[in-house]
């Protein structure tokens, strides 16, 4: 039995209950993170700590912990998990309120968290790739805000599951965006390239250290707009998110991309990545 931590408890999750009336479950009024956790530590803590105060802040709600309680929080609630390797989930809404548009005064956010297994992409997938398709960004434009309101995007992700693809891939103005759930990567050119932070996209934790990576091991990239012709062209197409870490899309809308195979550049920021967490595993 999983055990979950709901506003400063932690208990088995079939015992945890939230109000009808609260505007998480009303309104979709609330911010979400997906922390992966291995080795029973946080990865990229304070990043996902840092987003999580900006799409506060963007919602207007005050942030109910501190750095240092979230941390005590959600290493408790791993070590109540069995520890390992793991997905954290966390949620703030807010909170009970009479329904109603407006802002209640004095809102009591509600705070819940939640651990789920996180496995690792299997062998075939890093071999071969995935299918993805492009569709139009029917989303809002406050993308930048991890909000839990995601009828958009679960509505994109099952349209691009029902034509044996794994992820959209969202055009917005004729540029490509990000995924349903992940940011996108095109090689141009030999250059890494990714669209520059702004509304139209969630600034991804796994997309700042892949530039990072990127960077500090001297590979050509850049922060820059993808047109749909771009990416159609593209030398390599890779996804990246928290729990699927980086995903090489080898079919793009039923065509093969570049020859079909995963790239050079994508088995090389992959083995990059898989370093930079055993070495964190270790510190
Ligand atoms: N964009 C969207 C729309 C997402 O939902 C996600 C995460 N699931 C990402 C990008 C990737 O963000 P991160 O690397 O922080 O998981």
């Amino acid at each position: 039995m999983s055990i979950v931590y709901l506003n400063g408890n932690f208990l088995p999750e079939s015992e945890a209950c939230v109000s009808v009336l609260d505007r998480g479950f009303i309104f979709g009024d609330g911010i979400y993170e997906v922390m992966p956790v291995y080795g029973g530590k946080l990865f990229r803590f304070n990043e996902h700590m840092s987003r999580l105060q900006n799409s506060l802040d963007a919602i207007k709600l005050h942030n109910p912990l501190n750095i240092n309680e979230w941390h005590k929080t959600l290493i408790e609630l791993i070590r109540l998990n069995g520890g390992g390797d793991q997905s954290l989930y966390l949620q703030i809404t807010r909170g009970s309120a009479k329904r109603d548009h407006a802002l209640p005064k004095n809102p009591k956010p509600t705070l819940f968290a939640m651990c789920n297994e996180l496995k690792p992409l299997p062998v075939d997938i890093i071999n071969e790739g995935v299918a993805a398709i492009t569709l139009d960004d029917i989303r809002w434009l406050r993308c930048h805000i991890k909000a839990i309101s995601l009828l958009p995007n679960i509505l994109l992700r099952q349209e691009a599951l029902d034509q044996d693809a794994a992820e959209a891939i969202l055009i917005r103005d004729g540029q490509a965006t990000e995924g349903a759930a992940s940011n996108l990567f095109a090689v141009i050119n030999g250059v890494i390239t990714t669209p520059p932070k702004g509304s139209t996209l969630l600034p991804g934790i796994t997309r700042d250290l892949v530039l990072e990576l990127a960077t500090n091991n001297g590979l050509a990239c850049q922060e820059n707009n993808i047109s749909l012709a771009e990416l159609q062209q593209a030398d390599e197409i890779w996804l990246t998110s928290s729990t699927k870490e980086i995903l090489s899309v080898t079919k793009l809308d039923g065509h093969k991309v570049a020859d079909g195979k995963p790239g050079a550049l994508y088995q090389r920021m992959l083995t990059l990545y898989q370093d930079y967490k055993e070495t964190m595993r270790r510190e």
